[in-house]
């Protein structure tokens, strides 16, 4: 996908598109007052004051209508230099106006404003030539948004578009638009009854009998691959005394997006990360430099604060658990043991089919702790650690925490979005904060090197981007249901389809029978609408020879085989792990 808020010709066009918007709003609500309209990502918005108005979706071809006529009346956008003060004056019925002109500063900036035929609006620019270089636009959608984002401020409409320079690239863009709303996991989450949001735990996700399978064989998968890699596993509270994040620094850092508690009259916080809990399981015992690395991982539960408009089903939440781990090792064995782990998280994306790119982020410009040298060796050896793993890796120079350098891993969906989920973070703040060492050959104590690393980054998010990469159609392997059975007749083949739900079921494979007095032709649509890998059609043929009759999703040919030979087809499919 095209970002273009940072592609700078769609830049212009999408800004420059939202003043007509504006042009064209004001022609139809001539009380109109405007805010900001700026370029976003994905194109741009304005947030308008319409007084008592409220817009719906229906109101948005109407006001399309006039942008187009205006675009089509090819009227010159002219740049106008103004004072401060003849701003002022330009703009004195509109506080909105106002409320940003008195914040510029009068010696070093000259207010421009563009004008388009009987429409001026204050912007810096750049703006296209003229009104008919927006040809391809489309407004998207309309919601409420409060002015300056607070709550006690008024309620504007903000109304979103998106402009490209051809009709190909728009057409391209709406169809990318529909097929994302299509496997928009929130909608898919509740028709395939994986999870729910609950109006009394907003951003606190339940997940439902079919989502805690997914979310089982996800974590099991977790933990298989991760003991061969050589970890251990552990658990930390929940809960943790004030203390101990004053001592990891959090309470001073972070202390805006924690949640706390009292108990006995002191004050504890709920971990917004699993890192302290960590520090103080390695600190339990004693280590010899011949025990590292050691790799200690943790599905960890956190809660982190999100503002009730930030969220999003999974992907924005207040509670999620990280899939975390802290490596601890010998400077030595630095180089090694990032090779290993590049490799790790290339495995579990490939299962996933889900192509990656690498970012290596470096020591920030002034604000940084730790010995500069320390940090010229970690960077080159997290990038030389790519190279060695046959990894390209993007360098953003300046990047980093102030605590270490990192590598982001951000995987590309089937619809081509981008979505940051591993991360290698190298850490020389806690060891130090919390005295961390191990004892060398010469009996001397050191500090050991850390890392923080993920791999799904949240459970709960990679759940979410997985049910839109595969539209709601998982592997066999991941699938809740994995088969769906339907008698064609309850009455004649009900008997003989329970035998082999009962067959399949002792074979470990997850089976449904839909015995409900419906239509044959519903059920089958049903199934498919449900996205279950293989459904049975058990009729006379199948129940007299013995046999099964399936159909593939996505297909309409009906297969008949043996119930020997269906097990052992199925049984090879969720070993493999196909996708
Ligand atoms: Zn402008
Ligand atoms: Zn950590």
């Amino acid at each position: 996908m095209k970002d273009i808020k940072n592609d700078e010709k769609l830049n212009v066009l999408n800004h420059s598109c939202a003043h007509l918007l504006a042009h064209a709003v004001k022609h139809i609500y001539p009380n109109a007052k405007f805010w900001v309209g700026p370029v976003i990502d994905n194109g741009f918005y304005y947030d308008i004051d319409l007084g008592d108005i409220t817009l719906t979706e229906e109101d948005l071809p109407n006001i399309e209508r006039e942008m187009k006529k205006i675009s089509k009346s090819d009227k010159l956008i002219k740049r106008i230099e103004l004072s401060k003060n003849e701003a002022l004056d330009m703009f004195k019925d509109d506080e909105y106006k106002i409320d940003l002109i008195s914040r510029m500063d009068e010696n070093d900036t000259i207010i421009s404003a563009y004008r388009q035929d009987d429409f001026i609006d204050l912007c810096r620019g750049p703006h296209m030539h003229s009104t008919k270089d927006m040809k391809y636009f489309k407004l998207l959608k309309v919601s409420g948004a409060y002015w300056k984002g607070d709550a006690n401020n008024k309620m504007l409409q903000r109304i979103y578009g998106v402009c490209f320079e051809t009709e190909d690239d728009l057409n391209k863009y709406l169809e990318f638009l529909e097929e994302a709303k299509k496997r928009d996991h929130k909608k898919l989450g509740k028709e395939l009854e994986l999870f729910m949001i609950s109006e009394y735990g907003p951003g606190f996700p339940f997940f439902l009998p079919k989502g805690m399978i997914l979310r089982n064989i996800l974590e099991n998968y977790w933990y298989e691959e991760h003991t061969k890699e050589g970890y251990q596993f552990v658990k930390t509270p929940i809960m943790l005394s004030k203390e101990l994040w004053e001592v990891s620094g959090h309470w001073y850092n972070y202390r805006e997006n924690m949640y706390t508690s009292e108990i006995d009259d002191k004050v504890f916080a709920i971990k917004p990360m699993n890192c302290p809990g960590g520090m103080l399981v390695y600190k339990n015992s004693l280590h010899s430099y011949k025990d590292l690395p050691i790799r200690m991982g943790e599905l960890g539960l956190v809660h982190r604060h999100e503002a009730s408009g930030a969220l999003n089903g999974l992907f924005r939440v207040r509670t999620f658990t990280q899939d975390d781990a802290h490596i601890f090792m010998r400077e030595d064995q630095m180089e090694e043991e990032i090779i290993r782990l590049i490799g790790f998280i290339d495995r579990v994306y490939s299962l996933f089919k889900l192509p990656y790119s690498i970012e290596l982020s470096t020591r920030p410009e002034d604000k940084y702790i730790g010995d500069i040298e320390v940090w010229n060796r970690s960077e080159k050896i997290l990038e030389e650690a790519c190279k060695k793993a046959g990894k390209e890796c993007k360098i953003n120079p300046g990047d980093g925490a102030f605590y270490g350098p990192k590598l982001d891993f951000h995987v590309t969906d089937s619809l081509g979005r981008e979505w940051q989920c591993g991360t290698i973070q190298l850490d020389m703040n806690l060891p130090e904060r919390f005295d961390l060492n191990y004892i060398d050959q010469n009996g001397k104590k050191v500090r050991p090197i850390m890392l923080h690393r993920v791999i799904f980054g949240s459970v709960e998010r990679f759940i979410g981007i997985l049910i839109e990469h595969f539209a709601g159609a998982f592997p066999l392997w991941l699938s809740p249901v994995q088969v769906n059975i339907i008698p064609v007749n309850n009455e004649y083949h009900l008997e003989y389809s329970k035998k082999i739900k009962e067959l399949l079921e002792k074979e470990n494979i997850r089976v449904e029978l839909d015995d409900r007095e419906e239509k044959l032709s519903y059920k089958m649509r049903e199934s498919v609408v449900k996205k279950n890998p293989y459904t049975l059609i058990l009729g006379d043929k199948e129940r007299d020879s013995k046999t099964i009759s399936y159909r593939l999703r996505g297909s309409n040919e009906t297969i008949n085989m043996s119930i020997k030979d269906f097990i052992k087809k199925l049984e090879k499919e969720i070993t493999n792990k196909g996708i």
